[in-house]
């Protein structure tokens, strides 16, 4: 069957009054960035109360259209749909028998239909158009049977200026549409966690950029390579990602020649996070985003946090901070990040790991410890910051 239009479908809690306007033209404005990779043309309207999608050309790419489609965030479900002209009822329940007649192969099935009328000029009701259609439905199909509290399908028919007809409801990633809540600065390694991170931000609507600090030659240009694939894959979801790639291998040779090595990984973190905040603010950010999650490594436990948390100025929104490892990784497969984040490249800061880091920091102690930077420290932030690479990430 070939569809003319998709219906879209957005949750509208939280959307009423003035708030709506803004969160159905970020809709709209995200939708036509998703299609505009998708073979084909499209028009995206907004109509009384929702979106639609209508195909423009004669042909398009339906599969491709989906995809896109799906990773939308606001889009609560994509509805393939059938559209004909108003030419009474007849022609309209003619035009439903031979749609589910196409749509569904078996039809042994319970089924409603669900009529609407935003065509208030219509001269039956709501009530009735259902009614009536699932008479004529029956008549056409004896092996349909009506069932209005289970049903296992549901036939939508909605009459405007012309009639609309859908059944199949294609579930989409649901959130807010990205540019309705801020940016935010997300800290990108190459491993499971804050990829997922980004992603969880970014359905609240909120727009990415993000930092990687490598240490090179310690680490490979493979390993940014996957930080570069890893910030693509989520930009199919929060739209381009301005990627700033700092060297850190001079900060963390210092720390490694000043620091107690069980305070290493701290202090290293602290200066991540300073160096985030810097770019943040100069990209008009106005959080941080983590991959953290209490316990996970010494790093992670609250003591570390805490020594962490304490150099920003910035909130940190550290979206994962109560999920266990396997609930990260699920989103990271559902997501399409997984495979890419568990290849073996090193990371940053596995390099100068200790073998027994602090797992509980006292914030006095390891500020007290960053006293052993004061000689070349800031010099050495001012010049990973001069030297960083930003690269706009776009899928
Ligand atoms: P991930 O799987 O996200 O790498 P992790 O379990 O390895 O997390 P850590 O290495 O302690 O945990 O890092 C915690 C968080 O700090 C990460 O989720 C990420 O947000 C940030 N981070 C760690 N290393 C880097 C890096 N090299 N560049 C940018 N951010 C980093
Ligand atoms: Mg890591």
């Amino acid at each position: 069957m070939t569809y003319q239009a998709f219906l879209i479908k957005y949750s509208e809690i939280g959307v009423k009054g003035k708030n709506r306007y803004v969160f159905e033209d970020a809709l709209v404005r995200q939708i036509k960035r998703a299609l505009d990779h998708v073979d084909g043309e499209f028009k995206v309207i907004k109509q009384s109360g929702r979106i639609f999608i209508s195909v423009e050309s004669e042909s398009y790419d339906y599969d491709a259209t989906i995809d896109a489609l799906q990773h939308v965030f606001g889009i609560c479900a994509i509805c393939p749909t059938v559209i004909v002209p108003d030419e009474g009822f007849d022609k309209l329940a003619d035009a439903v028998i031979k749609f589910v007649g196409e749509e569904f192969d078996n039809r042994n099935f319970t089924f409603k239909v669900f009529g609407r009328r935003a065509n208030k000029h219509y001269p039956m009701t709501s009530m009735e158009v259902a009614a009536e259609v699932g008479a004529r439905l029956l008549e056409a199909y004896p092996e349909m049977k009506v069932d209005v509290h289970h049903p296992q399908k549901m036939i939508f028919v909605e009459v405007r200026e012309n009639i609309a007809i859908y059944a199949n409801e294609i579930p989409g990633p649901c959130g807010m549409p990205v540019g309705t809540a801020g940016k935010a600065m997300l800290l990108l390694s190459g491993g499971i966690d804050s990829p997922v991170a980004g992603y969880m931000i970014s359905k609240r609507g909120v727009v990415l950029s993000a930092t990687y600090f490598h240490a090179p030659p310690y680490t490979s240009e493979r390993a940014k390579q996957k930080v570069v694939d890893l910030a693509k894959l989520v930009s199919k979801y929060s739209g381009p990602i301005d990627l700033h790639i700092v060297n850190f291998t001079d900060i963390q040779l210092y720390i490694y020649e000043k620091c107690l090595h069980e305070e290493l990984t701290i202090i290293m973190r602290r200066y991540m996070m300073r160096i985030a905040e810097h770019f943040a603010k100069e990209d008009g950010c106005i959080g941080l985003i983590t991959g953290e999650s209490i316990g996970q490594v010494a790093s992670q436990t609250m003591q570390s946090l805490n020594c962490t948390n304490a150099v920003c100025t910035l909130p940190v929104y550290r979206p994962l901070i109560a999920f266990d490892k396997q609930d990260i990784v699920d989103i990271s497969e559902k997501i399409n990040t997984y495979e890419t984040s568990i290849l073996p490249y090193e990371d940053c800061c596995t390099i100068f790991v200790a073998k027994h880091p602090a797992t509980k920091p006292k914030l006095e102690v390891i500020e007290k410890s960053e006293k052993n930077l004061e000689e070349k420290i800031d010099e050495l932030v001012k010049i990973a910051i001069e030297t960083t690479e930003t690269i706009t990430v776009e899928a």
